[in-house]
Protein backbone atom coordinates (compact mmCIF):
# COMPACT_ATOMS: atom_id res chain seq x y z
CA UNK A 1 0.00 0.00 0.00
CA UNK A 2 1.36 3.41 -0.86
CA UNK A 3 2.06 5.53 1.85
CA UNK A 4 0.23 8.96 2.55
CA UNK A 5 2.42 11.56 2.94
CA UNK A 6 -0.36 14.09 3.82
CA UNK A 7 -0.59 13.33 7.10
CA UNK A 8 3.34 13.30 8.42
CA UNK A 9 5.24 15.31 10.38
CA UNK A 10 8.22 16.83 8.80
CA UNK A 11 9.91 14.30 11.06
CA UNK A 12 7.89 11.37 9.80
CA UNK A 13 8.92 12.85 6.60
CA UNK A 14 12.73 12.55 7.38
CA UNK A 15 12.05 9.12 8.20
CA UNK A 16 10.22 7.80 5.37
CA UNK A 17 12.72 9.49 3.11
CA UNK A 18 15.89 7.59 5.31
CA UNK A 19 13.81 4.50 4.71
CA UNK A 20 13.57 4.66 1.01
CA UNK A 21 17.23 5.39 0.73
CA UNK A 22 16.78 8.94 -0.22
CA UNK A 23 18.40 11.92 1.46
CA UNK A 24 17.00 13.81 4.68
CA UNK A 25 16.55 16.80 3.27
CA UNK A 26 14.19 15.92 0.52
CA UNK A 27 11.44 15.81 3.47
CA UNK A 28 11.70 19.47 4.00
CA UNK A 29 10.98 20.27 -0.16
CA UNK A 30 8.26 17.70 0.00
CA UNK A 31 6.47 18.87 3.17
CA UNK A 32 7.12 22.55 1.50
CA UNK A 33 5.27 21.82 -1.73
CA UNK A 34 2.59 19.93 -0.14
CA UNK A 35 1.30 21.95 2.54
CA UNK A 36 2.70 25.69 1.22
CA UNK A 37 2.48 25.35 -2.61
CA UNK A 38 -0.25 22.65 -2.09
CA UNK A 39 0.65 20.23 -4.73
CA UNK A 40 -0.48 16.46 -4.59
CA UNK A 41 1.36 15.25 -7.49
CA UNK A 42 5.33 14.46 -7.20
CA UNK A 43 5.42 15.38 -11.27
CA UNK A 44 4.98 18.84 -10.15
CA UNK A 45 7.87 19.03 -7.44
CA UNK A 46 10.56 20.58 -9.86
CA UNK A 47 13.36 20.23 -7.32
CA UNK A 48 13.26 16.65 -7.13
CA UNK A 49 14.87 14.53 -10.08
CA UNK A 50 12.45 13.04 -12.79
CA UNK A 51 14.00 9.59 -11.09
CA UNK A 52 12.93 10.30 -8.00
CA UNK A 53 9.77 12.09 -9.10
CA UNK A 54 8.10 8.58 -10.32
CA UNK A 55 9.76 6.28 -7.30
CA UNK A 56 7.63 8.62 -5.40
CA UNK A 57 4.75 7.99 -7.40
CA UNK A 58 5.28 4.19 -7.11
CA UNK A 59 5.63 4.13 -3.19
CA UNK A 60 3.49 7.20 -1.56
CA UNK A 61 0.67 9.73 -2.30
CA UNK A 62 -0.60 13.02 -0.91
CA UNK A 63 -3.97 11.52 -0.82
CA UNK A 64 -6.75 14.39 0.02
CA UNK A 65 -10.32 13.90 1.50
CA UNK A 66 -12.51 13.38 -1.81
CA UNK A 67 -14.62 16.72 -2.51
CA UNK A 68 -18.65 15.26 -2.95
CA UNK A 69 -19.44 18.72 -3.67
CA UNK A 70 -19.39 22.44 -2.22
CA UNK A 71 -22.58 24.87 -1.51
CA UNK A 72 -22.41 28.20 -1.35
CA UNK A 73 -24.38 30.67 0.47
CA UNK A 74 -25.84 33.88 -0.56
CA UNK A 75 -23.70 35.80 2.80
CA UNK A 76 -20.33 34.06 1.13
CA UNK A 77 -20.10 30.98 3.38
CA UNK A 78 -19.36 28.01 1.79
CA UNK A 79 -19.74 24.64 2.72
CA UNK A 80 -17.80 21.46 1.70
CA UNK A 81 -18.97 17.81 2.24
CA UNK A 82 -16.19 15.34 1.91
CA UNK A 83 -16.43 11.31 1.41
CA UNK A 84 -13.53 9.44 3.72
CA UNK A 85 -14.14 6.27 2.77
CA UNK A 86 -17.11 3.29 3.73
CA UNK A 87 -19.87 5.80 3.49
CA UNK A 88 -18.31 8.48 5.90
CA UNK A 89 -19.11 12.19 5.14
CA UNK A 90 -17.75 15.04 7.28
CA UNK A 91 -18.32 18.87 6.72
CA UNK A 92 -15.99 21.71 6.64
CA UNK A 93 -17.08 25.55 6.50
CA UNK A 94 -15.21 28.53 5.47
CA UNK A 95 -16.50 31.84 6.45
CA UNK A 96 -15.06 34.71 5.18
CA UNK A 97 -15.23 38.06 6.46
CA UNK A 98 -13.87 41.64 5.67
CA UNK A 99 -9.91 40.93 6.89
CA UNK A 100 -9.99 37.41 7.44
CA UNK A 101 -11.44 33.91 6.89
CA UNK A 102 -12.36 31.13 9.51
CA UNK A 103 -12.12 27.94 8.31
CA UNK A 104 -14.28 25.38 10.66
CA UNK A 105 -12.99 22.16 10.53
CA UNK A 106 -14.29 18.50 11.88
CA UNK A 107 -12.42 16.49 13.80
CA UNK A 108 -14.53 13.13 13.88
CA UNK A 109 -17.21 11.05 11.57
CA UNK A 110 -19.99 11.92 13.80
CA UNK A 111 -19.93 12.81 17.86
CA UNK A 112 -20.10 10.41 20.97
CA UNK A 113 -20.71 13.34 23.27
CA UNK A 114 -24.40 13.46 22.14
CA UNK A 115 -25.42 17.03 23.78
CA UNK A 116 -28.94 17.54 23.10
CA UNK A 117 -28.90 20.66 20.96
CA UNK A 118 -26.65 19.38 18.36
CA UNK A 119 -26.86 18.10 15.19
CA UNK A 120 -24.11 16.24 14.60
CA UNK A 121 -24.59 14.42 18.20
CA UNK A 122 -27.70 13.24 16.77
CA UNK A 123 -26.23 11.66 13.98
CA UNK A 124 -24.34 8.98 16.37
CA UNK A 125 -20.49 8.16 15.89
CA UNK A 126 -18.27 6.35 12.93
CA UNK A 127 -14.68 6.89 13.72
CA UNK A 128 -12.15 9.38 14.60
CA UNK A 129 -10.97 11.17 11.36
CA UNK A 130 -6.80 10.64 11.04
CA UNK A 131 -4.30 13.23 10.75
CA UNK A 132 -4.82 13.67 6.48
CA UNK A 133 -7.98 13.75 6.99
CA UNK A 134 -7.82 16.86 9.50
CA UNK A 135 -4.93 18.75 8.05
CA UNK A 136 -6.41 17.80 4.51
CA UNK A 137 -9.25 20.03 5.22
CA UNK A 138 -7.20 23.10 5.36
CA UNK A 139 -5.08 22.02 2.48
CA UNK A 140 -8.42 22.03 0.38
CA UNK A 141 -9.76 25.35 1.21
CA UNK A 142 -6.13 26.49 0.58
CA UNK A 143 -6.48 24.73 -3.15
CA UNK A 144 -10.35 26.68 -3.27
CA UNK A 145 -8.42 30.10 -2.94
CA UNK A 146 -6.11 29.34 -5.38
CA UNK A 147 -8.11 28.40 -7.79
CA UNK A 148 -10.86 31.26 -7.80
CA UNK A 149 -10.74 34.30 -10.15
CA UNK A 150 -11.00 37.47 -7.14
CA UNK A 151 -7.94 36.82 -5.39
CA UNK A 152 -9.04 40.16 -3.16
CA UNK A 153 -10.33 37.95 -0.49
CA UNK A 154 -7.77 36.63 1.95
CA UNK A 155 -6.83 33.33 1.96
CA UNK A 156 -7.31 31.00 5.62
CA UNK A 157 -6.20 33.56 8.30
CA UNK A 158 -8.46 31.31 11.18
CA UNK A 159 -8.93 27.85 11.97
CA UNK A 160 -11.35 26.80 14.44
CA UNK A 161 -11.56 22.80 15.33
CA UNK A 162 -15.67 23.64 15.60
CA UNK A 163 -16.80 20.91 12.85
CA UNK A 164 -18.42 17.40 13.43
CA UNK A 165 -16.88 15.85 16.30
CA UNK A 166 -15.29 16.32 19.49
CA UNK A 167 -11.63 17.52 19.08
CA UNK A 168 -10.50 16.28 22.57
CA UNK A 169 -11.47 12.81 22.14
CA UNK A 170 -9.10 12.31 18.73
CA UNK A 171 -6.45 13.61 21.02
CA UNK A 172 -3.12 12.56 18.76
CA UNK A 173 -4.41 13.35 15.23
CA UNK A 174 -6.20 16.87 16.26
CA UNK A 175 -3.23 18.15 18.08
CA UNK A 176 -1.07 16.65 15.03
CA UNK A 177 -2.67 18.24 12.52
CA UNK A 178 -2.94 21.77 14.57
CA UNK A 179 1.17 21.16 15.12
CA UNK A 180 1.07 21.66 11.64
CA UNK A 181 -1.25 24.75 11.09
CA UNK A 182 0.81 26.38 13.00
CA UNK A 183 4.51 25.11 12.21
CA UNK A 184 5.96 27.90 9.78
CA UNK A 185 7.36 25.67 6.84
CA UNK A 186 4.10 24.61 6.54
CA UNK A 187 0.69 26.81 7.24
CA UNK A 188 2.29 28.89 9.52
CA UNK A 189 -1.10 30.04 11.33
CA UNK A 190 -0.06 31.90 14.49
CA UNK A 191 -1.40 30.20 17.87
CA UNK A 192 -3.64 33.15 18.43
CA UNK A 193 -5.52 31.86 15.22
CA UNK A 194 -6.32 28.18 15.57
CA UNK A 195 -8.66 27.03 18.39
CA UNK A 196 -9.57 24.30 19.71
CA UNK A 197 -13.44 23.97 21.24
CA UNK A 198 -14.65 21.63 23.61
CA UNK A 199 -17.78 20.07 25.79
CA UNK A 200 -15.23 19.76 28.77
CA UNK A 201 -12.99 16.87 29.26
CA UNK A 202 -10.92 17.66 32.08
CA UNK A 203 -8.24 15.20 31.76
CA UNK A 204 -7.72 15.89 28.12
CA UNK A 205 -7.17 19.66 28.58
CA UNK A 206 -4.59 19.31 30.96
CA UNK A 207 -2.95 16.75 28.49
CA UNK A 208 -3.37 19.55 26.05
CA UNK A 209 -1.56 22.19 27.78
CA UNK A 210 1.44 20.26 27.51
CA UNK A 211 1.55 19.60 23.97
CA UNK A 212 0.15 22.95 22.56
CA UNK A 213 -0.36 26.15 23.50
CA UNK A 214 -3.26 27.09 20.78
CA UNK A 215 -6.10 29.12 22.32
CA UNK A 216 -8.97 27.47 23.79
CA UNK A 217 -12.61 27.94 24.00
CA UNK A 218 -15.38 25.94 26.19
CA UNK A 219 -19.00 25.27 25.30
CA UNK A 220 -20.33 25.75 28.90
CA UNK A 221 -23.88 26.54 27.24
CA UNK A 222 -25.14 26.57 31.20
CA UNK A 223 -24.85 28.31 34.48
CA UNK A 224 -25.29 25.23 36.48
CA UNK A 225 -24.58 21.36 36.68
CA UNK A 226 -28.16 20.34 37.01
CA UNK A 227 -28.91 22.22 33.71
CA UNK A 228 -25.61 21.20 31.71
CA UNK A 229 -26.23 17.89 32.86
CA UNK A 230 -29.15 17.99 30.37
CA UNK A 231 -27.44 19.93 28.06
CA UNK A 232 -24.26 18.49 27.85
CA UNK A 233 -23.95 14.84 29.34
CA UNK A 234 -20.17 14.60 30.02
CA UNK A 235 -21.02 17.35 32.33
CA UNK A 236 -21.80 14.65 34.67
CA UNK A 237 -18.75 13.10 34.80
CA UNK A 238 -16.55 16.31 34.73
CA UNK A 239 -19.19 18.62 36.39
CA UNK A 240 -18.67 22.71 35.59
CA UNK A 241 -15.88 23.57 38.71
CA UNK A 242 -13.65 21.31 37.61
CA UNK A 243 -14.22 22.28 33.92
CA UNK A 244 -13.42 25.97 35.34
CA UNK A 245 -10.24 25.04 37.37
CA UNK A 246 -8.81 23.02 34.27
CA UNK A 247 -9.46 25.96 32.03
CA UNK A 248 -7.64 28.45 34.51
CA UNK A 249 -4.75 25.46 34.41
CA UNK A 250 -4.80 25.64 30.90
CA UNK A 251 -4.53 29.48 30.44
CA UNK A 252 -1.86 29.92 33.38
CA UNK A 253 0.05 27.41 31.71
CA UNK A 254 -0.01 28.78 28.61
CA UNK A 255 1.14 32.25 29.63
CA UNK A 256 -1.47 33.68 27.94
CA UNK A 257 -2.86 37.11 29.29
CA UNK A 258 -6.29 36.74 27.25
CA UNK A 259 -9.70 36.02 28.77
CA UNK A 260 -11.21 32.43 27.68
CA UNK A 261 -14.04 32.65 25.52
CA UNK A 262 -16.99 30.49 26.70
CA UNK A 263 -19.24 29.48 24.34
CA UNK A 264 -22.99 29.91 25.66
CA UNK A 265 -25.98 28.44 23.32
CA UNK A 266 -29.20 30.44 23.57
CA UNK A 267 -32.09 28.03 23.49
CA UNK A 268 -35.36 29.48 23.86
CA UNK A 269 -37.25 28.38 27.43
CA UNK A 270 -34.53 26.52 28.69
CA UNK A 271 -31.54 28.50 29.49
CA UNK A 272 -31.91 31.75 28.14
CA UNK A 273 -33.38 33.66 30.90
CA UNK A 274 -31.92 36.77 32.77
CA UNK A 275 -31.50 34.86 36.00
CA UNK A 276 -29.70 32.40 34.02
CA UNK A 277 -27.40 35.19 33.14
CA UNK A 278 -26.93 36.44 36.41
CA UNK A 279 -25.74 32.82 37.89
CA UNK A 280 -23.68 32.51 34.64
CA UNK A 281 -21.65 35.97 35.49
CA UNK A 282 -21.60 35.04 39.17
CA UNK A 283 -19.88 31.71 38.03
CA UNK A 284 -17.63 32.85 35.61
CA UNK A 285 -15.84 35.18 38.31
CA UNK A 286 -13.35 32.68 38.96
CA UNK A 287 -12.53 32.32 35.10
CA UNK A 288 -11.17 35.95 33.10
CA UNK A 289 -13.56 35.45 30.15
CA UNK A 290 -14.98 36.24 27.50
CA UNK A 291 -18.77 35.18 26.45
CA UNK A 292 -19.70 34.21 22.59
CA UNK A 293 -23.66 34.19 22.74
CA UNK A 294 -24.81 31.20 20.17
CA UNK A 295 -28.56 31.63 19.29
CA UNK A 296 -29.64 28.06 19.03
CA UNK A 297 -29.29 26.84 15.37
CA UNK A 298 -32.62 24.38 14.73
CA UNK A 299 -32.31 21.78 12.44
CA UNK A 300 -34.62 18.90 11.54
CA UNK A 301 -36.18 16.92 14.40
CA UNK A 302 -34.98 19.01 17.04
CA UNK A 303 -37.72 20.00 19.92
CA UNK A 304 -35.70 23.18 20.68
CA UNK A 305 -36.23 26.75 19.64
CA UNK A 306 -34.13 29.92 19.03
CA UNK A 307 -34.96 32.92 21.65
CA UNK A 308 -36.41 35.68 19.99
CA UNK A 309 -33.53 38.49 19.11
CA UNK A 310 -34.87 40.43 22.19
CA UNK A 311 -34.46 38.08 24.33
CA UNK A 312 -31.18 37.14 23.16
CA UNK A 313 -29.85 41.48 23.40
CA UNK A 314 -31.88 41.49 26.95
CA UNK A 315 -29.39 38.25 28.48
CA UNK A 316 -26.53 40.10 26.40
CA UNK A 317 -27.33 43.60 27.83
CA UNK A 318 -27.35 41.48 31.52
CA UNK A 319 -23.80 39.71 30.97
CA UNK A 320 -22.28 42.99 29.82
CA UNK A 321 -23.97 45.05 32.83
CA UNK A 322 -21.30 42.50 35.06
CA UNK A 323 -18.88 43.79 33.20
CA UNK A 324 -17.96 40.83 30.72
CA UNK A 325 -17.28 41.21 27.33
CA UNK A 326 -20.37 39.51 25.09
CA UNK A 327 -20.59 38.75 21.52
CA UNK A 328 -23.48 37.33 19.72
CA UNK A 329 -22.02 35.15 16.70
CA UNK A 330 -23.73 36.36 14.17
CA UNK A 331 -25.53 33.29 12.00
CA UNK A 332 -23.83 32.70 8.95
CA UNK A 333 -24.57 30.14 6.38
CA UNK A 334 -27.84 28.87 7.83
CA UNK A 335 -29.24 28.63 4.14
CA UNK A 336 -27.23 25.77 3.33
CA UNK A 337 -26.59 24.25 6.73
CA UNK A 338 -23.74 25.04 7.72
CA UNK A 339 -24.25 27.02 11.29
CA UNK A 340 -22.62 26.16 14.15
CA UNK A 341 -24.46 22.26 15.42
CA UNK A 342 -25.91 22.30 12.07
CA UNK A 343 -23.18 20.21 10.23
CA UNK A 344 -23.82 16.52 10.10
CA UNK A 345 -22.32 15.08 7.03
CA UNK A 346 -23.04 11.26 7.06
CA UNK A 347 -22.02 9.05 9.64
CA UNK A 348 -22.03 5.31 8.65
CA UNK A 349 -24.09 3.72 11.37
CA UNK A 350 -23.33 0.06 9.78
CA UNK A 351 -24.01 -2.40 12.45
CA UNK A 352 -20.58 -4.57 11.30
CA UNK A 353 -18.56 -0.68 12.55
CA UNK A 354 -19.86 -1.90 15.82
CA UNK A 355 -16.89 -3.21 17.30
CA UNK A 356 -14.90 0.08 16.16
CA UNK A 357 -17.54 2.31 17.51
CA UNK A 358 -17.58 1.07 20.76
CA UNK A 359 -13.88 0.95 21.16
CA UNK A 360 -14.09 5.24 20.56
CA UNK A 361 -16.59 5.40 23.14
CA UNK A 362 -14.51 3.18 25.86
CA UNK A 363 -11.61 6.20 24.85
CA UNK A 364 -13.89 8.21 25.85
CA UNK A 365 -15.09 6.77 29.41
CA UNK A 366 -11.56 5.76 29.99
CA UNK A 367 -10.32 9.59 29.96
CA UNK A 368 -11.21 9.64 33.51
CA UNK A 369 -8.27 8.20 34.35
CA UNK A 370 -5.95 9.90 32.38
N1 LIG B 1 -17.38 19.32 20.07
C1 LIG B 1 -16.85 20.61 20.24
C2 LIG B 1 -16.62 21.35 18.93
C3 LIG B 1 -17.68 21.20 17.89
S1 LIG B 1 -19.28 21.90 18.23
C4 LIG B 1 -17.69 21.44 21.18
O1 LIG B 1 -18.79 21.02 21.53
O2 LIG B 1 -17.21 22.49 21.60
C5 LIG B 1 -18.95 23.62 17.92
C6 LIG B 1 -19.90 24.61 18.61
O3 LIG B 1 -21.22 24.59 18.03
C7 LIG B 1 -20.06 24.35 20.08
O4 LIG B 1 -19.94 25.50 20.86
C8 LIG B 1 -21.45 23.77 20.12
O5 LIG B 1 -21.97 23.85 21.35
C9 LIG B 1 -22.16 24.60 19.06
N2 LIG B 1 -23.44 24.03 18.61
C10 LIG B 1 -23.75 22.72 18.52
N3 LIG B 1 -25.03 22.57 18.10
C11 LIG B 1 -25.53 23.81 17.93
C12 LIG B 1 -26.80 24.31 17.47
N4 LIG B 1 -27.80 23.49 17.12
N5 LIG B 1 -26.94 25.64 17.40
C13 LIG B 1 -25.93 26.47 17.73
N6 LIG B 1 -24.73 26.05 18.16
C14 LIG B 1 -24.52 24.74 18.25
FE1 LIG C 1 -20.21 16.66 20.02
FE2 LIG C 1 -19.71 19.30 20.23
FE3 LIG C 1 -22.00 18.41 19.11
FE4 LIG C 1 -21.62 18.15 21.75
S1 LIG C 1 -21.77 20.08 20.59
S2 LIG C 1 -22.43 16.55 20.36
S3 LIG C 1 -19.44 17.73 21.83
S4 LIG C 1 -19.95 18.11 18.33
Amino acid sequence: MKQNLLGMQLKELETFFISINERPFRSKQVFQWVHQKGTSEFSEMTNLSKELQSKLSELAEIKVPEVIYEKDSIDGTKKWVLSVGSGDLVEMVLIPEKKRATLCISSQVGCAVDCSFCATGKQGFSRNLDLSEIIGQLWIAEKAFEDQKDKSTRKVTNVVMMGMGEPLLNFDAVTGAMQMMMDDRAYGLSKRKVTLSTSGLVPLIDKLSEVTDAALTISLHAPNDELRNQLVPINKKYPINDLLEATKRYVEKCGDSRKTTIEYILIDGVNDSLQDAKELSVLLRKLPSKINLIPFNPFPGSAYKRPSSTRVQSFKKALQKNGYITTIRTTRGEDIMAACGQLIGQVNNDKTRKKERSEAKNTMISTKTI
